[in-house]
């Protein structure tokens, strides 16, 4: 397909002057050739349905099937395509008759208006929607099949739906290609994504990278210090420097640390404001309303550190979080990419550091395996407590070591070759130095 009839298409229909990313761009581009699956995997926000859309309505007489996990979700979609003029529906079992019948009757009709049909996992196994498909199959109607939020194909996932493996039958045409979406992708999740959805061999991937050049990864030992908590004290106020004074107060600089025990929220939370860093803990045992009122309050700037289990993070989306810390090792990678990732978001230069500490991981390996014990001969359980195990077995060995680059743990987990880090962490910055500290904490802990 032309390039300035994709281009026209952007401006016109969806009124955009430019493509919002190299990758967004490239993938609509290959997208259009309808030549090969596709597989877009970019964070939310990024603008990954618009890589289906604008392909979409470029196919005149064809519609694009579209796979989307929740009615609301598709109600969001096809309000805002018809509000753009673009013939966009949806069936579901809320679907008014008079609509379904013109609905279908455009479906089925020579020169079909209908660019884009929205459809529900549930409602893809029904008898209804499967003889539909084979209609419009037959008369290659199909432009695309299009899996939205993919994730959910995998068991690794956050919200698998088994629903969602049966969208493999589909693949009864290899003609029509499949583009598969998601915003959540380890190389578990993709995998799983290929090979439920049956993707082919020729498979394109459009993947943002997860290396974050802006932020610095470092491993500190609790045990190897004098006075932790002053260490800690002195990161932060060293994270804090760069704001000027007129700065408002929501733009402030500010951190997250991240403990495993509400205990040691408090802990730490007090240690700090003794030390006078302003703080507060946030933990599952606080009354909503607290919890609530402290997570604002911090978001608005009125104080500096959050001292929070990991419940805290979800929907928090602070773009001038200048550090985060974990007090104790981290579950797993994906977590720990997750929740080190809520700094720097703004893209300035921001920190992530682990205080490590031995005694709390005997605590936790304590806890898992007691939890693969629990398991028994329950399959699916004995997986996930093995999974998590293995997980944190990582952990353990990336803040024990000083072999590989930090950034190395989450580009292998992401299936990506390693960054080109360059002084964005303590072991590529002053390998010796971390080397040396390392072999005192191993001397030290068998003491
Ligand atoms: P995702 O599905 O990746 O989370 P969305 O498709 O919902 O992201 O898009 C996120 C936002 O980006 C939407 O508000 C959308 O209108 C906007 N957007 C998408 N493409 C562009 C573009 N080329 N230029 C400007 N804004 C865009
Ligand atoms: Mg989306
Ligand atoms: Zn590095």
């Amino acid at each position: 397909m032309d390039e300035n009839i994709i281009l026209s298409g952007l401006k016109e229909t969806f009124k955009f002057d430019s493509f919002k990313s190299s990758l967004q761009e490239n993938a609509i581009k290959e997208i259009c050739q309808r030549k090969n699956d596709v597989l877009v995997s970019m964070p939310t926000g990024s603008g990954k349905s618009l890589c289906y859309q604008l392909p979409a309505v470029l196919h005149p007489d064809k519609v694009t099937i579209v796979f989307s996990p929740l009615l609301a979700l598709i109600k969001d979609q096809v309000d805002h395509l018809q509000a753009l003029h673009v013939r966009a529906a949806s069936l579901n079992s809320k679907t008014l008759k008079a609509e379904r019948d013109s609905l279908m009757a455009d479906l089925k009709c020579k020169q079909t208006l209908t660019r884009l049909l929205y459809i529900t996992p549930e409602q893809a196994a029904t008898h209804t929607f499967r003889s539909l498909f084979d209609y419009l199959v037959k008369f290659d109607k199909v432009a695309y099949i299009v899996v939205d939020e993919a994730h959910c194909v995998s068991q690794w996932g956050h919200d698998f739906r088994p629903d969602y493996l049966k969208l493999g039958d589909l693949r009864i045409s290899p003609s029509i290609p499949c583009l598969a979406l998601t915003a959540t992708a380890g190389a578990d999740v993709t995998k799983d994504i290929i090979k439920n959805l049956k993707l082919s061999n020729n498979l394109k991937v459009f993947k943002t990278s997860c290396f974050r050049a802006n932020l610095f990864y470092d491993v500190f030992y609790q045990n190897m210090l004098e006075n932790p908590f002053m260490h800690l004290k002195k990161f932060i106020d060293e994270c804090l420097k760069g704001d000027s004074e007129d700065v408002k107060m929501g733009d402030r600089g500010c951190g997250i640390v991240y403990c495993r025990t509400r205990e040691q929220t408090e802990v730490v939370s007090n240690k700090l404001n003794s030390l006078g860093v302003q703080s507060r803990c946030y933990h599952a045992g606080l009354r909503n309303a607290d919890r609530l009122e402290y997570q604002e309050a911090w978001q608005k700037g009125e104080y500096t550190v959050i001292c929070a289990t990991i419940s805290f993070g979800m929907g928090v989306d602070k773009a001038t979080v200048r550090f985060v810390v974990h007090w104790g090792v981290p579950k797993d990678p994906a977590s720990f990419y997750q929740e080190s990732g809520r700094a720097g978001r703004d893209g300035k230069p921001s920190k992530c550091r682990i205080y490590y500490n031995r005694a709390d991981c005997r605590a936790i390996e304590f806890h898992l395996s007691h939890d693969l014990a629990k398991a028994k001969d329950k399959e699916s359980r004995k997986a996930k407590a093995e999974t998590a195990i293995k997980g944190f077995k990582k952990m353990v060995e990336y803040c024990e070591n000083a072999n590989a680059c930090r950034h190395k743990l989450f580009t292998d987990h992401f299936g990506e070759p390693p960054p080109k880090c360059s002084k964005r962490c303590d072991i590529c910055k002053d390998k010796k130095a971390v080397e040396k500290m390392v072999e005192e904490f191993h001397v030290k802990s068998i003491e």
